[in-house]
């Protein structure tokens, strides 16, 4: 069954200009783009979207960082998506995630790990419907 899930490409990999070459890495993992926004979330957003962490020491270094420049929210589609995404992101720290995952090749610490992943179906029902309404996400544009 094809499962839906959300990446967010982190404002670190817009400054390193690698955002190319991990939305190709999804492509080429199989993954189909439904949509694609490139936007800057506002520190209301960003802290709405990791409200899980809020209680976590590093909740307001994230916010800062999530709000230190753009990030591009992508739905995505692939059989097993949700794992399989997770799987080739990589551990949330670079230093310990697996040789050629996302985060290994394009992450530079445990904050500025280059790309986010939902983390359960439940979770990425509720970040996809956090950028895009149902209407946006039928299409597929990368086919
Ligand atoms: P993920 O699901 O692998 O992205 O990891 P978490 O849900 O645990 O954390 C969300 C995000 O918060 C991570 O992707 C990092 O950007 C950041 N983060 C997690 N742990 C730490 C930490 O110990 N220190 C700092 N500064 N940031 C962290
Ligand atoms: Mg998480």
């Amino acid at each position: 069954m094809k499962e839906q899930t959300l990446a967010i490409i982190k404002p670190d990999s817009m400054e390193k200009r690698c955002f190319g070459e991990i939305i190709q890495r999804l492509l080429d993992e199989k993954f189909n783009i439904l949509k694609m926004k490139h936007l800057k979330l506002t520190r209301e957003q960003a802290e709405k979207f990791y409200e899980i962490h809020k209680n976590k020491p590093f909740f307001r270094d994230l916010v800062n960082f999530m709000t230190s420049g753009s990030v591009i929210v992508i739905a995505l589609e692939r059989e097993n998506a949700v794992n399989y995404l997770r799987e080739i992101m990589g551990s949330t720290d670079p230093g310990k995630a697996a040789p050629s995952t996302i985060r290994s090749r394009y992450g530079s610490d445990i904050q500025r790990n280059a790309i986010h992943g939902s983390d359960s179906e439940q979770n990425a029902r509720k970040e996809l419907s956090f950028f895009f309404a149902q209407y946006e996400i039928m299409e597929n544009i990368s086919e």
